[in-house]
């Protein structure tokens, strides 16, 4: 049983993490972040941090053996890193998670085997396989990296002139899977949470729009259906129990509309606190109640949000956004504006519901 007093791990020190600390904080839990980073945003608001890379065995074990249940910020942990804290604490949510959202290829199999759209897609490790590929989806298609790919990068199009293979070598070859272009309307997410006793709770589904290939604003209500709303709290409710999930997960999903209908694709998971969930006013401590098996929070909507997120120096605008009636700032304490970096973000809340 985890108590308040409790000491919560966290994998991963960017803002992510600071955030879970924060939340943390609020419910009377101790953190101990884990990053590499020297500076890490998250180190500034933890209890404890240690400052080492992922791949150390002998400062992990410690790391696990200090705290009461360990969760990360980001889904790119190495599998050797997540068996290795599994070993020695709870790890939330589990090393599956991980390994299925790590991996494009297993990630688009795994949510296709529980009969949820998926983009076509076809492994690509070869050029016969990319040739193969390419004649069975059609184009456009989207080339993507199996692993390590965010924000664009990683992928490229694959338009009626490309030639696939200069595509491939664009990515440096890696293992790939190709997939077929979704004509999408509107990309929309969902954020939910599962505990380990099976509670569920999923906030009202978003609508995405990025700049620069990075997540720019987020708006509630979406502006679908309330089928296509169901249809998408259906979908992250079984892809969670079907990982046996705990914490927060997000699902990013293309709205495909058409002769009035809407249909609902899905174009990948993250199995952690997600940028597009920051509009909610308990999304990250959610993760924690779930981390630590707690009840799950409330996730009503007030009114219609619009969340903007804050990227290089559009932070220096933080007064002027103090000043504003009903802008909430968010800031992450970094202290370099470099160009396309997530500094920080302002969530208006508007008394009509949208
Ligand atoms: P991802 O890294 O998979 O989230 O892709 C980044 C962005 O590329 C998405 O947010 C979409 O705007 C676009 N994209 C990715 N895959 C597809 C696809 N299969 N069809 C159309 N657009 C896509």
């Amino acid at each position: 049983m985890i108590r308040p007093g409790c000491t919560l791990g966290i994998l991963g020190g960017g803002q992510l993490g600071r955030m879970i600390a924060m939340a943390a904080a609020q419910l009377g839990l101790r953190t101990h972040v884990y990053a590499p980073e020297e500076n890490s945003p998250a180190f500034e608001v933890a209890a404890e941090y240690t400052i080492a890379a992922y791949e150390d065995e002998a400062n992990l074990v410690r790391f696990a053996k200090a705290v009461d249940v360990v969760t990360y910020e980001f889904e790119n942990v190495p599998s050797e890193t997540a068996a290795t804290l599994s070993a020695h604490a709870l790890l939330a949510p589990n090393a599956q998670a991980l390994a299925v959202s790590q991996d494009r290829f297993l990630e688009k199999s795994f949510i296709a085997g529980l009969g949820i759209a998926v983009a076509p897609f076809a492994p690509v490790s070869s050029e016969a396989e990319l040739a193969e590929a390419v004649e069975r989806i059609g184009r456009p298609a989207v080339l993507k990296t199996r692993r390590f790919g965010y924000d664009g990068k990683g992928q490229v199009k694959i338009g009626p002139e490309t030639d696939p293979v200069a595509a491939w070598d664009e990515i440096g070859r890696a293992a790939s899977i190709l997939e077929g272009f979704v004509p999408f309307e509107r990309e929309v997410s969902v954020v939910a949470a599962r505990t380990a006793s099976g509670a569920f709770a999923a906030y009202d589904l978003c609508a995405n729009e990025h700049r620069n290939h990075i997540l720019d604003t987020t708006a509630v209500p979406a502006g679908v259906s309330p089928d296509t709303e169901e249809q998408a709290v259906r979908i992250a409710r079984s892809i969670a129990e079907a990982l046996d999930y705990v914490g927060v997960l997000a699902v990013e999903l293309f709205l495909v509309t058409g002769d009035g209908s809407e249909r609902l694709v899905v174009n990948e998971i993250a199995p952690r606190v997600h940028n597009s969930g920051h509009w909610t006013l308990g999304g990250v401590e959610q993760h924690v109640r779930a981390v630590c098996g707690w009840p799950l929070g409330e996730t009503a909507r007030l009114g219609r949000v619009e969340m903007r997120n804050l990227i290089g120096h559009d932070a220096d605008a933080w007064e002027e956004i103090l000043a504003e009636p009903g802008a909430h700032l968010h800031l992450y304490g970094k202290t370099e504006a470099r160009a396309g970096r997530k500094m920080g973000h302002v969530t208006r809340v508007f008394p009509d519901r949208g």
